[in-house]
């Protein structure tokens, strides 16, 4: 191995059912051994995912070593009541969020702010800086943000969520590795120094990646297509998940990167498997 071990972390959704729950619990059991920096709690389109989110949050403070973070979006709330889940999360020994714009409810085509609430992500970090000294991660966009009209535009807004008490970017997933690196070129140019770790998405279901893909303004290139094509067996479909994945992350360590966040969509054999190659195994 020719890189440094990195420091890992891993993204969970919230369940929605007790099949779908234990599926997470089995996940995050069997993920824990591998001493992620912290684990965050993705929060539902729309704020529908309120109850669960929080829930899961707490269950992993009650019942693990794990350090959470909490995902929080500014749809469809005002920002009262933005804040009292910020509050609730406070009392409940949360001290990351992962502060989010969010994206319409679905079948909205445009986003439009609840009139009384966070208009950006920017105006939820400072918000959320004003209820307690949260760390406060925010995401970053490799190839942009799809509704932004230029990377200049969209660096000043990743700027501005900083100046209000960001301390660290995770980026949208991105398979060419070349993406993060230009991205990256371009943030330090703008003078923002916070950690910016790429978000890794283990490619477990190449046909949901790409509908996911069309509507978040991720790139699916052809090279990816093609190692999946042809590939029936599911043991074949994951095992190339980790080999690509594995490739990546091998690329993005080699050129300094220190910091690894996996999408685990809340499976753990493919991020198990990817971290076992990169010699992070259970302690
Ligand atoms: P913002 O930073 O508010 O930016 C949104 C858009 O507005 C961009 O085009 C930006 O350039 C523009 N903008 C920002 N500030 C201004 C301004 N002052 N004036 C004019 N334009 C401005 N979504 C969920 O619903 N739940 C989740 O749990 C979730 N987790 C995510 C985790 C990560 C790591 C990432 C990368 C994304 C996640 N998302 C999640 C998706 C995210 O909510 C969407 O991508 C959303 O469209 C943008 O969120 P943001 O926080 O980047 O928004």
């Amino acid at each position: 191995m020719n890189h440094p071990t990195p420091r890992i972390s891993f993204e969970f959704f919230p369940p929605k059912s007790t099949e779908m729950e234990t599926k997470l619990w089995d996940a995050i059991k069997a993920l824990e051994p591998l001493h992620p920096a912290f684990v965050s709690v993705t929060y539902g389109a729309g704020g529908g995912t309120r109850e669960r989110t929080h829930h899961t949050v707490k269950r992993i403070i009650q019942e693990t070593a794990l350090k959470p973070a909490a995902h929080l979006t500014c749809v469809a709330a005002s920002r009262e009541e933005v804040d009292q889940v910020a509050r609730d999360y406070w009392a409940a020994g949360v001290r990351h969020i992962v502060a989010l714009r969010g994206d319409p409810p679905q079948g909205i085509a445009n986003y439009m702010p609840h009139p009384e609430g966070y208009r950006y992500s920017s105006e939820l970090v400072a918000g959320l800086k004003r209820i307690g000294n949260f760390e406060i991660s925010v995401a970053a966009f490799p190839e942009k943000h799809p509704e932004s009209k230029s990377f200049e535009a969209d660096i000043d807004y990743l700027k501005q969520k900083i100046d209000a008490g960001a301390t660290r970017a995770i980026t949208q997933y991105f398979f060419d590795t070349e993406l993060y690196l230009r991205f990256i070129d371009r943030v330090r140019k703008a003078g923002i120094a916070i950690p910016v770790v790429p978000g890794i998405l283990p490619v477990g279901n190449f046909t949901q990646v790409v509908k996911f893909s069309a509507m978040c303004g991720a790139s699916v290139p052809q090279w990816l297509a093609q190692k999946f094509e042809g590939l029936a067996d599911p043991a074949a479909k994951n095992a190339m998940a980790v080999s690509v994945a594995l490739e990546q992350c091998r690329a993005l360590l080699t050129q300094g990167v220190t910091d690894l966040h996996f999408y685990t969509l809340n499976r753990a054999d493919l991020t198990t498997a990817i971290c076992k190659g990169l010699s992070i195994t259970s302690k």
